[in-house]
């Protein structure tokens, strides 16, 4: 299949190295247990296109293969063969930030219930352990109007997220976007961890606020070792993993 696909000449090296990304991705996040179903969507765009690769809907996240991605257009109409349809209402807020933010190359939104829990807390996203504190003053908010289906809602999307990477929508769950997939991958898992720590915070009775000089210095020297490829050593060893449970993402 995989060889089929290349050999097709309708997919460059570039496509395909895409494409083995964001399956490597998808089973990753699987495996961490961040998946949702069939539901909720990783999206990147395909270099130097303004295409899309995203999962085949219908398919558990522990499925998907680079082979069976479905590439689309900002549209979403489907631009290869495939016997799965795309969830047009789960792809409607990532085309969006897709053609609107030049940097977006990839995008997740999930489920979790440690991310839900905090983006439908009044309070949000709080300084009160060492992953939050890299968010504090970076995380947009949009209140809760039902599903992202419709597109009159995208102006306040973008609005409200701002110059940020991360968006919370309220009562829903969050959405993280980056300049690269290794990049979201490892802002995504800061952030998961930062919410699952502040439920179990909370949980425990009250939780101990960082003062907002503690945060910004915690914040000048996470940036001060911040590498070039930002979360490729963290994406790459979780690839190891996935490699050493099950390959067959890779076809
Ligand atoms: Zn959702």
């Amino acid at each position: 299949m995989a060889t089929q696909l290349r050999r097709n000449s309708t997919c460059s090296e570039a496509e395909w190295t895409a494409r083995q990304e964001l399956a490597a991705c998808y089973r990753i996040f699987d495996m961490l247990g961040w998946s949702e179903s069939i539901y909720n969507h990783i999206s990147v765009r395909v270099p130097g296109e303004e295409t899309f690769l995203i999962n085949p809907f219908g398919l558990l996240w522990s499925e998907v293969t680079a082979s069976n991605l479905i590439k689309i257009d900002s549209e979403g109409n489907k631009l290869c063969n495939s016997p799965h349809p795309v969830n047009l209402a789960g792809f409607t807020q990532h085309s969006l930030f897709h053609r609107h933010i030049d940097w977006a190359h990839a995008i997740v939104h999930t489920h979790t219930p440690d991310t839900m829990a905090v983006c439908s807390s009044a309070q949000g996203l709080t300084p009160t352990n060492f992953y939050a504190c890299f968010f504090d003053g970076a995380v947009g908010y949009h209140d809760f109007e039902g599903i992202t289906v419709r597109a009159e809602e995208g102006e306040r999307l973008l609005e409200n997220l701002g110059q940020n990477r991360v968006l919370m929508l309220r009562n829903h769950g969050p959405v993280v976007l980056g300049a690269t997939l290794y990049e979201m991958f490892l802002n995504y898992y800061m952030l998961q961890r930062a919410c699952e720590i502040q439920v179990k915070t909370a949980a425990l009775g009250g939780a101990i606020t960082v003062p907002p000089e503690v945060v910004a210095v915690h914040q000048r020297d996470r940036d001060l070792m911040l590498v070039k490829d930002f979360g490729r050593v963290d994406f790459e060893a979780w690839v190891r993993k996935l490699d050493s449970v099950d390959r067959s993402w890779r076809e």
